[in-house]
């Protein structure tokens, strides 16, 4: 009961702000300072963090950051605050120049996952920017405003120096934050010096104006104080106490009316309208958590349905789009190129096995998969083969929603049952019963696939398949050996390889692409999901010249949307893959994996589960039962989480940059679900 109680007034005080300047010596330090003076009378733990400081001098033997010892000059030996500051130079200017003057940059991802990890350790953490917003901090352009603040996504205090031109200052400050969809949380008005009665009417008139303009916003003017004044901490607190700053803006007031709207009105995946499972309002996201409109924070354990793989409000792939929005969103492909998709294409074609030369692009992966399959069917007809115009795909596979892709995707399970008559009829082989850490008998599996090349090869255009991984068709992982032998299966049958890496691509399974395991070139090949790295809707159907110039012989390839290699998801998409050439998401699934198998392998021992398997940054849990979603979702939102059953599959599909702590709280929620189903005998 009484960690209970804790815990909710944890909840209450827990906030973080960010307190940034107009403008260089706007005062931030003694607002910050006053701020945690006056925090620290309310929150059990108040960390101040300047995560920059330039102008700082030697003492013995390392850098020290002056506002440092303001700081703590200020709390005056209070047990409950800590401060940090992480980047340290010398030179008492811009931070990105006070680095390089050093020979330096300033890691801003580094700092981020700091900052982030003392925002969940203690109650309150205040920030400190150093100078302006738009300082540059770090290498690629990196500003203080898009590249902390905009990324941490927590309400910002701006101080400003009260004297005359502040108002232009403050109305441009606040333009630029609220731009970005950051909350101006209060401004400050700072009166660094004594001031003289004739300057009084119009400094007071500063408040008043800018009070006037930004009415939303709680405005506030901190006199000057005269430091050396024995009731100085007196005074100031008596101040503060009267500065009032809202918690994070939420939409509270209008949440019930907007989630009516949205359950009158809108229609959500798969749903059941007579009875739809209950929503949560997003209003943010950053790194692996989301905030709900009621404050709550939940950790994304399924990265958006497998796409968002670099996290939410990524700091370089909000760069990369906000860069291309100057330029233009969107221009048709017939006709026009641009460079967002050249650039993209030319990374594409050094991650893909060699051989796959060319690219379509299209705007989902579903559609991409339809791509391949006219592909596929327009191949053979330019070779001659008319009867070639259907499909091998296995059973447990799931290719997308569209018709033909539902045509493929496993006839009992997936959506066949209810569009069955007018679905094309495909062939459907066994599912790989091989696991995907043991070898296959080849023969024996030659022999068991074989008979269906023999029967059906001559009316087969394109043999449809997820390597290694069926995801959404049950989460099962087969041996890599079954590549080699359907390759070799289609090479003798003049059918087509289409591998579809929506759900495996790009690291998802330890590897770069599924089809790496078994080292295959497949003749077509399907990319979506994490190729954006969840910010926009693209996929991507790539191939061999010798497709397409058998496509050639038909005429041209049917197909072409309206937003086809739109430029601005071709820019995200070009910096997630330079992200991904970077090579970290390989340590990270490492890591991932090996979290999953501790925290997933026993759970084997529970007679409510069925069966456990890890690959990669896949972690499943397969229930005996089917899992109820409403309550299991009930469930994970009440332990902050975000994890979405189905059908008897618990899982877990995270961004690549989780960290072990949040894993942790992913597992945890997990491991209670099932201890209570096992308790109810489920
Ligand atoms: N293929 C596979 C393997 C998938 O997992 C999915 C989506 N889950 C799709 C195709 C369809 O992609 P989209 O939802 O982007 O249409």
């Amino acid at each position: 009961m009484i960690l209970l109680h804790v815990e909710s007034v944890r909840k209450m005080t827990k906030r973080s702000l960010f307190i940034a300047g107009t403008d260089t010596n706007a005062g931030k330090t003694f607002i910050t300072s006053a701020l945690l003076r006056k925090f620290s009378k309310i929150a059990q733990s108040v960390a101040v963090i300047k995560p920059i400081q330039t102008g700082c001098f030697d003492g013995d033997g390392e850098l020290v950051a002056p506002d440092m010892s303001f700081y703590e000059t200020f709390s005056g030996g209070l047990k409950n605050v800590s401060f940090f500051c992480f980047e340290k130079f010398k030179a008492a200017c811009a931070p990105s120049l006070a680095a390089r003057l050093e020979g330096k940059t300033i890691d801003v991802d580094g700092l981020m996952d700091k900052i982030r990890r003392i925002i969940d350790g203690n109650d309150v953490v205040l920030v400190e920017g150093a100078g302006g917003l738009m300082v540059p901090i770090g290498a690629h352009n990196a500003t203080m405003i898009v590249d902390l603040i905009a990324s941490l996504r927590i309400p910002v205090v701006l101080v400003a120096p009260n004297r005359v031109g502040t108002i232009n200052h403050v109305a441009l400050s606040v333009s630029e934050l609220q731009r970005r969809g950051i909350q101006v949380a209060g401004i400050i008005l700072n009166q660094l010096s004594e001031i003289k009665d004739v300057e009084r009417l119009f400094l007071d008139g500063n408040l008043t104006e800018i009070q006037s303009i930004y009415h939303e916003i709680n405005c506030f003017s901190m006199p000057h104080l005269d430091t050396s004044a024995d009731n100085f901490f007196e005074k100031l607190d008596a101040i503060t106490q009267k500065i009032c700053i809202p918690r994070q803006q939420t939409a509270i007031p209008n949440l019930e009316s907007s989630v009516k709207f949205d359950h009158e009105h809108l229609l959500h995946p798969y749903d059941n309208l007579k009875n739809s499972l209950p929503v949560q309002v997003i209003e943010s996201a950053s790194g692996v958590e989301l905030k709900t409109a009621d404050g709550e924070t939940l950790i994304d354990g399924i990265s958006s349905w497998w796409c968002a793989i670099h996290g939410y409000n990524n700091a370089r792939l909000n760069r990369a789009m906000e860069e291309q929005l100057q330029n233009v969103a969107h221009v048709m492909f017939a006709g026009l190129t641009h460079d967002p998709a050249i650039k993209l294409g030319e990374q594409l074609l050094c991650m893909v096995p060699p051989g796959l030369t060319k690219i379509f692009y299209s705007d989902s992966g579903s559609i991409s998969v339809e791509v391949a399959l006219k592909m596929a069917v327009q191949w053979a007809r330019g070779q001659g083969f008319e009867n070639k115009q259907k499909f091998f795909a296995l059973r447990g596979g799931y290719h997308g929603d569209t018709a033909w892709a539902m045509s493929v995707c496993d006839p009992e399970e997936g959506m066949h049952k209810r569009f069955g008559r007018i679905l094309p009829r495909q062939i459907f082989l066994p599912r790989p019963c091989v696991k995907f850490n043991q070898s296959i008998n080849f023969a024996a599996e030659w022999a068991r696939y074989e008979p269906f090349f023999e029967e059906h090869g001559r009316e087969i255009a394109g043999f449809i398949l997820e390597p290694i991984a069926q995801c959404a068709g049950g989460f099962w992982f087969y041996s890599p050996e079954y590549l080699t032998l359907f390759r070799e299966l289609c090479n003798g049958y003049d059918i087509l390889l289409i591998a579809d890496e929506i759900a495996t691509g790009f690291g998802r399974t330890g590897k770069l692409l599924a089809c790496d395991w078994a080292n295959i070139v497949p003749d077509i090949m399907c990319l979506g999901k994490g190729l954006t790295g969840g910010y926009m809707t693209l996929a991507a159907t790539l191939t061999t010249d010798a497709v397409i110039s058998g496509i050639s012989k038909d005429g041209p390839l049917m197909h072409g949307p309206t937003f086809m290699a739109n430029p601005l998801a071709c820019a995200v998409a070009r910096e997630s893959m330079k992200i991904i050439s970077e090579g970290t998401w390989y340590e990270n699934t490492k890591r991932i994996e090996v979290f999953f198998k501790e925290a997933f392998l026993p759970l084997g021992k529970f007679h409510s589960v069925r069966d456990v398997r890890v690959l990669g940054s896949m972690g499943v849990v397969e229930m005996a039962q089917v899992v109820d979603q409403q309550a299991f979702q009930k469930h994970c939102v009440a332990n902050n989480v975000w994890l979405r059953a189905f059908e008897n599959f618990i899982y877990v599909m995270p961004a690549y940059v989780i960290s072990n702590e949040h894993l942790e709280t992913l597992a945890k929620a997990i491991y209670l679900w099932i201890e209570n189903s096992e308790k109810q005998g489920l």
